[in-house]
């Protein structure tokens, strides 16, 4: 709905003729930028009902919207109202809504309509103005110049199914999809949601997934942090503007990355791949010092170099440059080196998205705190799932975690339309069992029992990390080629498995050590000098039915 094309044609012309353009990513506002002529419409125009308002202000602020049907726009008197098409919007009543349209959303339909949910039972309210994406591309096939992904290629499910949902899918089963519809309040007890674009929601259970967004500079914190042409990446927008500066470029520009996470990296070796030369710049002594040890990151930070990237380390931003023409030119440190730039792409972290429900609901890690069933605590009918919840993590003694990565998120949107389906399915082998979900099958046990599993890629490089990053590192072979890592506890648990160049077969290894944590003897894995003889160890450490994957692996080794 991000199109004036999507207006009724009376209005189509009427906003042509007054040049009435797109102003912000918000599709309910629209400003005629000469005489500041407003004006506001709820979306679903051609499904539904619809809302207009238009009025003048003094000077060109964005309105702060109130109901579409209300004709008392302007309490300022400088706003006079001239309401030129009305009508009141009907509120909507769903069994489920899920709240947010990103990975999480289109897994929570994927497993809604797998198990047979009833049609027009569940809503999704998205703010983004496409079906929900598996956002992970954003970085990679969506920047890759040889394959240039479209958002329609990885709608979700489109990496575990094999098939992206588009529009016409959530239409043909059954599920509601409200695009460019942004929750503005959410009143818990009343199990009502107000959307920016006057529609409103009723639930009996909600799932709430709304994600995070980028981490941002402020300008009062780090001058001139907002000017043109320092970008970030989240959403399919932000995406389109950095493949607009590389279009922009062609190949001939420089690029700063700001941050030294596994998104920096992606973003970094996207950009080299389309021949911008790039610097990275970021805060700690070596790459994604949160979870790689020194000795791997140091592998990886010269694979980078090797491919022509500037490493700068130790960067704590203080302000940046403007070049004449408003855009910036370059950024300093604290330390006071200057790097100059085309353009900047800052990947400082992401923020929970939890403002609708400060003060409702019980908060924990930054997120929202629920239990093993995903339920916020004291509220069973609402669930938290993806980035934003904060939940026990049964493996490693219930430890409360937040996971900001996309496995977590699949799983626990399918876990929680299951506990609404069947109750607490977890102890009902029969659904335990559903091959329909054989997709989310390791998340699914007596409660949510994820073991955690993150991945990222970059140039041809693909990282793997399974489990808990505590305790002591024992590292085998070498980036680019091969590489192990595994973490060790202060019980000789192995706790913690990271990978690089390994086979499928290697990885299935690799899941079920996180998952069995089974003690080592530390003096024998010193002993251990090639990667390979890493897994033949790790196999003997496994429990019996290990040797199933060790005879399918030799079946088709002798295929
Ligand atoms: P999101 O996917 O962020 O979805 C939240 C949704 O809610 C968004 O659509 C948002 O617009 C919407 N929303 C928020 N507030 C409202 C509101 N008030 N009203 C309506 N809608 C609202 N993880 C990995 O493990 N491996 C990777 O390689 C990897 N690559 C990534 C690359 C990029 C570029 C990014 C940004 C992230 C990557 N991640 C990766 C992380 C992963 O994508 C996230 O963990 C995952 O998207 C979280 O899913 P989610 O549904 O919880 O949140």
């Amino acid at each position: 709905m991000a199109d004036i094309g999507l207006l009724p044609a009376f209005l189509q012309s009427w906003c042509t003729r007054n040049s009435i353009v797109f102003q912000s990513r918000n599709t309910a506002h629209y400003h005629l930028q000469s005489n500041s002529l407003c004006c506001s419409y709820a979306t679903k125009i051609s499904r539904v009902n619809y809302g207009f308002g238009f009025w003048r202000t003094q000077s060109l602020v964005t309105p702060s919207l109130t109901k579409p049907g209300t004709r008392s726009f302007a309490k300022n008197r400088n706003r006079k109202v001239l309401v030129f098409q009305c009508s009141q919007l009907e509120s909507k009543n769903y069994h489920i809504i899920v709240l947010g349209g990103g990975v999480a959303a289109g897994y929570a339909a994927f497993s809604y309509v797998s198990m047979g949910g009833e049609s027009n039972q569940l809503a999704i309210l998205s703010d983004e103005p496409v079906p929900p994406y598996e956002r992970p591309s954003l970085s990679k096939g969506f920047m890759d110049p040889d394959i240039r992904m479209e958002p329609s290629e990885f709608y979700t499910c489109a990496a575990v199914a094999q098939f992206p949902q588009d529009e016409k899918w959530y239409e043909e089963h059954g599920v509601d999809l409200y695009l460019n519809t942004r929750a503005q309040q959410v009143d818990i007890s009343s199990k009502k949601i107000i959307c920016e674009n006057g529609y409103i929601f009723y639930y009996e259970k909600l799932i709430i997934a709304t994600g995070s967004r980028a981490r941002r500079y402020s300008p009062s914190q780090v001058p001139f942090s907002n000017l043109d042409g320092i970008l970030y990446l989240r959403s399919i927008e932000d995406a389109n503007v950095v493949r607009n500066w590389i279009d922009e470029l062609k190949g001939q520009g420089k690029a700063v990355v700001i941050g030294g996470g596994f998104l920096a990296m992606e973003i970094a070796s996207a950009l080299v791949v389309n021949n911008i030369h790039v610097t990275m710049a970021y805060p700690g002594d070596y790459l994604l010092n949160k979870l790689f040890p020194a000795q791997v990151a140091k592998q990886y930070e010269q694979v980078f170099r090797d491919k022509g990237v500037e490493m700068l380390n130790n960067c704590f931003v203080e302000n940046f440059y403007e070049r004449n023409d408003g855009f910036a030119s370059a950024v300093r440190f604290q330390d006071g080196r200057k790097v100059f730039g085309d353009f900047f792409i800052v990947c400082i972290g992401a923020v929970p998205n939890i403002e609708l429900f400060q003060g409702q609901l019980q908060l924990q890690n930054g997120g929202i705190e629920v239990n093993h069933r995903l339920q916020c605590v004291g509220h069973s009918d609402i669930y938290a799932v993806g980035d934003i919840a904060s939940f026990p993590l049964k493996a490693y003694s219930n430890r409360p975690v937040r996971i900001e990565h996309v496995d977590h998120s699949r799983k626990s949107a399918a876990s929680a339309i299951l506990d609404i389906f069947h109750g607490n399915p977890y102890g009902n082998t029969k659904h335990r069992d559903d091959p329909r979900l054989s997709v989310f099958r390791a998340a699914i046990d007596t409660t949510y029992n994820y073991i955690p599993f993150y991945y990222s890629r970059m140039f041809e490089l693909c990282w793997n990390f399974y489990g808990d990053n505590s305790g002591t590192t024992f590292v085998w072979g070498n980036v680019p080629s091969k590489m192990v890592t595994l973490w060790i506890d202060w019980s000789n648990k192995i706790v913690g498995i990271l990978l690089e160049g390994c086979s499928p077969f290697e990885h299935r290894v690799a899941h079920q050590i996180a998952v069995h944590r089974p003690k080592v003897d530390t003096s024998e894995l010193q002993r251990i000098a090639q990667v390979s003889q890493v897994f033949e160890h790790l196999l003997n450490l496994l429990p019996e039915k290990m040797e199933k994957i060790r005879t399918i692996q030799e079946e088709n080794v002798n295929k």
